[in-house]
């Protein structure tokens, strides 16, 4: 799926630029195969001679350098090799590297952090959020390593990683009488793809022995776009075992409301974007307010995410969500930090006021 052109006697940039316009515009009609109308849409990467090389092993790598910085722009754009993209290429292939290494050297680490009932307090749920222990940048966030590790396929084994962890922490807490709540754990749409995933998640419960009750998948709003049917069953294949999914960072992508209703998902999570505004930017509070308002037509859970400010939490309270996450309850935290959280059982805001009672035992049944 990968062609040269060559177009000899160019003396200008602009007549290469004409010459990739057109190309892109002829293979962007649409043609038949059968019955099926079928589009493509085309990355071009550009190498001049000789100002990009003078042989033309270099002129082809140039140009394919200049085509991945095409696919990076968004796809079907053409893009001129320029030098600085070889440094950029360069740093991104060392970072790999890295992260490379850094699964082998077991240098990943889970935090975890609370999700409560917005009546009570209760902890009902952690999400698992992946932190990378650099032998010489320290804690890495994830926004730094996560798009390298999707592009090269990397995430494959790195959420495999993560699902594991989670998993025998899971186990762990729970051999050692903690009470534990469900655990979130986020699925990248690569790894979703790969053909191995469903199965991998289905065994690494079986080795792990946890209940598949207790595992919540956070899938992203993009595969509510492109259902691949062979997906849809797989995910209702772990559906059938116990495993619950959510829809993370809702709102923000472009999913039609009816395809969520061909998934089994349990759980909108509302972005924090929409979170961040309230409760007096308008538009904010009426996006969360309607997220809310549909989740609850079609029975599904919702979790506001990114909650920083008591007035945020008021809003969703009155808004009647359920559930909320965010900084104001608690920062990601090491295993052994929330530990103590998840012992006590809910975390109760102050002037807020629940019997500790109830709390603890409700704090034994995950929901
Ligand atoms: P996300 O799944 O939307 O995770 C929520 C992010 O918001 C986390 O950032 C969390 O630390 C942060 N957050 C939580 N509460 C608040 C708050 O009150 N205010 C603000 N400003 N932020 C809050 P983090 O841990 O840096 O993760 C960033 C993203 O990286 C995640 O976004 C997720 O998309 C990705 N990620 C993290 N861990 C994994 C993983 O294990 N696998 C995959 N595929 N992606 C991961
Ligand atoms: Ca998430
Ligand atoms: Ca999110």
């Amino acid at each position: 799926d990968e062609f040269t052109v060559v177009l000899p006697d160019v003396d200008e940039t602009q007549t290469v630029s004409m010459v990739a316009t057109r190309l892109q515009a002829l293979l962007a009609r649409p043609f038949l195969i059968g019955t099926q109308e079928i589009t493509v849409t085309s990355s071009i990467g550009i190498a001049i001679f000789p100002a990009d090389g003078d042989d033309a092993a270099t002129l082809l790598k140039h140009a394919d350098t200049a085509m991945y910085h095409a696919k990076d722009q968004g796809r079907n754009n053409w893009q001129l090799y320029h030098q600085s993209l070889t440094t950029q290429t360069t740093a991104r292939m060392a970072l790999e590297s890295d992260i490379r290494k850094g699964l082998e050297r077991d240098e990943f680490r889970l935090l975890y952090q609370p999700q409560v009932s917005a009546a009570d307090g209760t902890i009902v749920g952690i999400e698992a959020l992946i932190r990378w222990q650099h032998p010489q940048h320290g804690m890495v966030s994830p926004a730094q390593f996560i798009p390298v590790a999707e592009e090269s396929g990397l995430i494959v084994p790195m959420g495999e990683w993560v699902l594991h962890a989670a998993c025998r922490q899971l186990l762990e807490w729970q051999q050692r009488g903690v009470c534990t709540a469900r655990v979130a754990v986020n699925v990248s749409a690569r790894q979703l793809r790969s053909p191995s995933f469903l199965d991998r998640v289905a065994a690494i419960i079986a080795e792990t022995g946890i209940s598949a009750e207790q595992l919540e998948l956070e899938l992203t709003e993009s595969i509510l776009m492109d259902p691949e049917s062979r997906q849809v069953q797989g995910l209702y294949r772990l559906r059938a075992l116990g495993v619950h999914f959510a829809i993370d960072d809702f709102g923000t992508g472009y999913s039609s409301l009816s395809y969520i209703k061909r998934f089994p998902i349990g759980m909108l999570k509302i972005d924090q974007s929409f979170v961040r505004g309230l409760p007096d930017g308008a538009n904010d509070a009426g996006i969360a307010t309607a997220i809310i308002a549909m989740a609850r037509s079609l029975d599904l859970d919702v979790i506001a995410e990114g909650v920083e400010t008591r007035q945020q939490c008021e809003f969703l309270r009155q808004a009647k969500c359920p559930k909320l996450q965010g900084y104001l309850f608690s920062r990601p935290l090491p295993p052994d930090e929330v530990e103590i959280l998840l012992r006590r059982g809910s975390i109760i805001l102050p002037g807020d006021h629940t019997t500790s009672q109830t709390l603890s035992v409700q704090a034994c049944n995950p929901q």
